[in-house]
Order: C-alpha cells, then structure tokens, then sequence
C-alpha cells in the first residue's frame, strides 16, 4: 500500500511516570506511516483525494498536548486510534513515539514504543429463537454500531430456520453482520459476549434455545485455536444458515483454510440438504 509519512515531529509535552516529567516536560519525536490509497490524489493532484500531511501533525500535536500519560504505549495506541478514526481513507497507521531525554542517568539516542494498528474486517453470525426475536437481533446490530470502534456494518437479510444440533426448540431468526474494526479478536469476543448478556442469554443446553447468540465468523484471514476462540468458526461450513447470510455480503470470499469460496460451500449444502429431503420422502 502507498504510505503518507511524517518523521520525527517535535512535540513538548508531558508523560511519564516520574513525577518531574510531569511537571517539566519533555521533548518527544513522533514517525507516523500512514497506509493508504494515494492513486486517485495522483492522478488528479487535488488534496482532498488525499489527506494532508499538516491536518495530521496538528492533530499529533493536539492529541499530545490534551493529557499526561504514564507509558509510550498508551501515548502511542492514542495517536492511532485517533489518525485511523479521524482519516477514514487510513487503512493501517505505524506510530513510534521517542524520548530522546529519556530520564535514566545515561546516554543514549533515545527510547522509543513502536505499533502498528490498522481496520479488520470482520463477519458475525447472529441467531435468536426465544422472546422477540427480530427485536434481539436489532438490539445486537444497534449495540454494534454504537461502538466507536466499529464502523461500515452491512446485515444480510434476517432468515428464519431451523433448529440445530438440539431439535425441540423453535426456529431460529438468524443473520450475518459484516463489519470494520478496531477491535482485536479477543476484545470483539468480548463485545460480542456483553452484547449477548445484555440480552440475558443463559446458556442450559448446548445448542439449546437462546435469546441471542453472537459468534465471531472470521476476522481477516486470521487463523487461530485459542481455547476461548477458535477462528474461522470451527462450524460454519456446516451450517447453511450461517453461510446463506454470509454469501449475501461476501460470496466469493474464501474460506482461509479450506480454501474453498464460501458460495460454493452453500451450494453444496443446500444440495445436501435437497437430497435427504428427498430420501426422507422416499422412506
Ligand atoms: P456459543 O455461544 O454456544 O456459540 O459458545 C460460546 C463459547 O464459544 C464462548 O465460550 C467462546 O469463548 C467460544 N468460542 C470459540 N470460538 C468462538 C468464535 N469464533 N465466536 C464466538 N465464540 C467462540
């Protein structure tokens, strides 16, 4: 990706966590790469095709200046967060923050915290089959675009199906929300969970009925086994009422382990599915 970059700004201000740094400040150095598109501002030289590099040193400056941190990674996470909630044509931001009179009795050039932060995509898969249903599968969708660090939801239509796995309960309302975010996997989990209890999901039977049930679909092309998240969901491919929704918002994506396009996932379930049907008339 093309990068926008600011090297060394020379901010004064005041973090720390001794106490005479917070009283008399220091210099610091802040390098911003920004990622993003430039093609367009390239070929049509106007800088609203683009952003510009003086709107992001006085936004350093100010986000700087508005308060007193102890640590270099809290000054840092702030800068990004802001550069990517502020530029939205900001895909990913590096941020290194510098203290060049690092406060330790020796010399050096200077100690410095370095991130990199950037949007992920990320697609959720949303069920309901107790109370009002299309009333807990909007609380969801709302709850999510409240949260500043999501942002662009899309919902596939809402379809009713049904149940799965345990058989005497009633149908399911479900839908799949795609969404950008800030959130790393283990904090969407966490969004996601408070969401569900906000919606006073108990959890009696495995697979039993629920008010709400949020599950983190993919995020990315991340793979991982974690105990408390299993990425892609270890279940999609099986479930047509999961993979229905999602070929609505992104139906030649690509399953990252299988490698297989989740439309042709579907349509080889839904086949699946016709067949038994048929062997369940015959019998
Ligand atoms: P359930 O609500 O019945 O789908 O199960 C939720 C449990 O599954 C939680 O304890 C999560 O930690 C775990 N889990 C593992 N992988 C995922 C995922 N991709 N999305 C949501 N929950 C997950």
């Amino acid at each position: 990706m093309d990068q926008i970059i600011v090297k060394n700004l020379e901010v004064f201000c005041h973090h720390g966590v001794y106490k005479e740094e917070n009283v008399l400040g220091q210099k610091f150095l802040v390098s911003a790469v920004l990622y993003l598109n430039t093609r367009k501002a390239g070929r049509s030289d106007v800088l609203t095709d683009s952003i510009s590099y003086g709107d992001v040193c006085r936004m350093i400056m100010a986000e700087m200046k508005k308060q007193n941190d102890n640590l270099l990674e809290r000054v840092a996470e702030r800068l990004a967060q802001k550069i990517l909630l502020d530029f939205s044509m900001v895909e990913k931001v590096s941020i290194e923050v510098k203290k060049p009179w690092a406060p330790v009795m020796m010399h050096l050039d200077y100690a410095s915290v370095k991130i990199e932060r950037s949007w992920h995509k990320a697609y959720i898969g949303a069920g309901s089959n107790m109370g009002d249903r299309a009333a807990y599968l909007k609380m969801a969708e709302e709850q999510l675009e409240k949260n500043e660090e999501i942002r662009n939801l899309r919902a596939a239509k809402v379809i009713e199906t049904e149940p799965y796995g345990y058989l005497e309960q009633d149908q399911f309302l479900n839908t799949v929300y795609e969404i950008e975010t800030l959130l790393e996997p283990d904090e969407l989990l966490e969004v996601l969970q408070n969401i569900e209890k906000e919606a006073k999901r108990t959890r009696e039977i495995h697979w039993g009925p629920r008010t709400l049930d949020l599950d983190i679909l993919l995020y990315d092309h991340f793979v991982t086994e974690e105990e408390t998240l299993i990425l892609p969901h270890p279940e999609m491919q099986k479930r047509l009422f999961v993979l229905e929704p999602l070929c609505e918002l992104n139906p030649y994506g690509v399953h990252p382990l299988l490698k297989i396009r989740f439309c042709d996932m579907r349509d080889e379930l839904r086949a699946m599915e016709q067949k038994n049907r048929r062997m369940e008339i015959k019998g």
